[in-house]
């Protein structure tokens, strides 16, 4: 049996990115999405160990020391990382593992594992993200603002992803994702 591969999601803020994860793997049992952890605190409906492990400060730095990540950045205020050992125990078990992660994280793996897939998540426009972005409500005004700004900076590594998908109608980004998947495999 071959190993799994790791696929990087990236793409800014409230563009939708965990929709098309989420409708995803459901409809693939061969795919699977690694657990983050992260010290931010957990929001509505956030379940710990199914959302993200949400971790004190404290807890995130010992995993650091301890090179429990495969990858680790700060975003907005907070730390997040992706949990090694999950992760490698799937590809393992010939799992492809989608990381959904912001775009520091995402070039650290593709560096750090050449045969990882970059794609990039796009918005149909400017507008349509602030649009999300707002309509989540889940956010202060001061925490939007500076996810735009950080999503005006996110969009300009796109370059740096193997594959761009436009998140317009979610069936279609979801196929173009399995798409891309489907067409790396052995
Ligand atoms: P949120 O706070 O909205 O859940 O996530 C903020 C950003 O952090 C998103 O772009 C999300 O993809 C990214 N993120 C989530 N988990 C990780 C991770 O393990 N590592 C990195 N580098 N980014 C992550």
């Amino acid at each position: 049996m071959s190993k799994g591969k790791i696929y990087v999601i990236s793409g800014p803020s409230g563009v939708g990115k965990g929709t098309i994860v989420k409708a995803l793997i459901s409809s693939h049992d061969d795919i699977k999405v690694s657990v983050s952890a992260t010290t931010r605190s957990p929001r509505e409906g956030e379940i710990n160990g199914e959302s993200y492990y949400f971790l004190t400060k404290e807890e995130f730095a010992d995993t650091v020391a301890k090179d429990g990540f495969i990858e680790h950045a700060e975003y907005c205020g907070n730390s997040y990382g992706t949990p090694k050992k999950p992760v490698f125990d799937m590809l393992e078990k010939g799992i492809d593992v989608i990381l959904e992660i912001e775009v520091q994280g995402g070039v650290q793996v593709m560096e750090k594992f050449p045969e990882a897939q970059g794609i990039f998540i796009l918005p149909p426009s400017m507008k349509s993200l602030e649009k999300r972005l707002r309509g989540r409500q889940s956010e202060t005004e001061e925490a939007i603002l500076r996810r735009l700004e950080t999503a005006r900076y996110e969009l300009s590594q796109v370059s740096k992803y193997d594959y761009f998908v436009v998140n317009g109608p979610l069936e279609q980004a979801v196929a173009d994702v399995a798409e891309i998947i489907e067409k790396n495999r052995d």
